[in-house]
């Protein structure tokens, strides 16, 4: 049996970056992944002969103000000059989002100036001194009438629950801006793969063993036993340890794509639906995120999401109160496996973006290569 010294598990941002670190440093990876391709959620392609590339598991866009981590992705991708807009439809109209002045004097017929926004959105403010749940924390900072127009809608088809039951803190993920500015990320850098991002994964894994279609949990013992120095995990922390502690709530997603007979579909790459008898949250159109590429005029791709709760494909870590006491149990089981370096969205069960993925392998990689020398298995030989 050929051996390494990490055998990690998922070839995900998280098991990408580790990856290629360790190979810098002179270790032997080899990445089994249970799909069959590479990149995990990031993962595109060409779609047919369109030259559209599409994000299989919905619209990525790199963005960081980590001087340190857009220098790193660099090395192994060109980025083009994309900023992100999202906008959301609303009973038939179009507004623009994060919620910004522009939505608030559209949704009002208004035309405040950026001093006047907070003392008018402060009249439909509940005083909730501190915020408890999502929605308190929506209606703090916008009010009721936005809130229950943008957000309450969107918000319980994307999680599957009522906002009163989700933790705040997903929702300050948003900005609310008192100016016209709307793009949907403040970061200082920007910007999606020229060539999508499998060719990124590609350059990241050069030098790296790779087996797809490979679960690791079809035959646990042996990759465990091929890893001469540990196994990095970055699959979902519950199924790691047989859901002893029971399953911590996931959010997944659908997909629905289809090739439309004309140039522009919708204007925009991400539109959002806010209504809640919509059954889909956003709909993609990933032509628009290439502004650099050329593409012939007959034809678009169209993307619809859906969301739904599949623990086999989880996506999103929800975080309800039961999950916090869940994953504090859990986490104190990973404690006690030395042999065994847990990473990334699904294995920390955070609501982590690709930058904060990148960053933290980095810091595993750190902590684990140019730091204290491994804990050393029985019989393994100095390396
Ligand atoms: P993943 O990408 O999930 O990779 C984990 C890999 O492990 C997968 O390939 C999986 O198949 C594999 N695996 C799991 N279990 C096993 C097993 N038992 N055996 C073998 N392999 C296994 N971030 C941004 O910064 N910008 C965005 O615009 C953005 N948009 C997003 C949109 C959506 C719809 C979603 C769901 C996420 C978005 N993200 C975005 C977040 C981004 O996808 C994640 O931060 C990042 O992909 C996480 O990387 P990861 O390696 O932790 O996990
Ligand atoms: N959200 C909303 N309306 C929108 C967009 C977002 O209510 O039009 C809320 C929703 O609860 C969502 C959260 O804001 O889960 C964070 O949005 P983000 O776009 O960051 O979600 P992601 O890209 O991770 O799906």
């Amino acid at each position: 049996m050929k051996t390494y010294d990490y055998v990690v598990v998922g070839s995900g941002l998280f098991g990408a970056v580790f990856a290629q670190q360790a190979r810098e440093h002179g270790r032997s990876v080899l990445v089994i992944e249970r799909r069959n391709h590479i990149g995990g959620n990031c993962y595109s392609y060409d779609y047919q002969d369109t030259n559209i590339n599409v994000h299989a598991y919905g619209t990525h866009i790199f963005h960081t103000s980590d001087t340190a981590t857009w220098k790193y992705v660099q090395r192994f991708t060109e980025f083009n000059a994309y900023r992100h807009r999202v906008l959301t439809t609303y009973r038939g109209k179009v507004y623009s989002m994060p919620i910004n002045l522009g939505t608030v004097n559209a949704f009002y017929g208004k035309n405040l100036r950026p001093w006047e926004l907070a003392s008018f959105l402060e009249q439909g403010r509940s005083a909730i001194a501190s915020p408890k749940n999502l929605e308190e924390k929506a209606i703090s900072l916008v009010g009721r009438d936005l809130y229950d127009a943008f957000i309450r809608g969107y918000t319980k088809k994307q999680w599957g629950c009522d906002p009163r039951k989700l933790p705040a803190n997903i929702i300050t993920r948003l900005p609310v801006r008192s100016s016209y500015h709307d793009a949907y990320f403040d970061d200082v850098y920007q910007g999606i793969p020229v060539g999508g991002y499998t060719p990124m994964f590609e350059r990241m894994l050069e030098g790296v063993d790779v087996e797809l279609g490979a679960d690791f949990f079809s035959d646990r013992e042996r990759w465990q036993r091929m890893a001469r120095r540990k196994v990095v995990y970055s699959g979902p922390l519950d199924r790691y340890f047989d859901y002893t502690h029971g399953r911590l709530s996931w959010r997944s997603v659908r997909f629905e794509l289809k090739r439309v007979d004309v140039e522009d579909y919708q204007g925009t790459s991400v539109m959002n639906y806010a209504d809640e008898d919509v059954p889909y949250t956003r709909v993609h159109e990933p032509k628009h995120l290439h502004p650099e590429r050329r593409f012939a005029p007959e034809s678009t791709v169209v993307i619809r999401e859906y969301s739904l709760i599949d623990n086999d494909e989880p996506y999103y870590p929800v975080n309800f109160e039961s999950d916090q006491r869940m994953l504090a149990a859990y986490q104190e089981l990973a404690s006690r496996e030395p042999h065994t370096i847990f990473g990334g969205r699904l294995a920390r069960y955070r609501y982590y973006d690709m930058h904060q993925v990148v960053a933290s392998a980095r810091k595993a990689a750190r902590d684990e290569l140019v730091g204290e020398p491994a804990p050393r298995r029985e019989g393994e030989g100095a390396v």
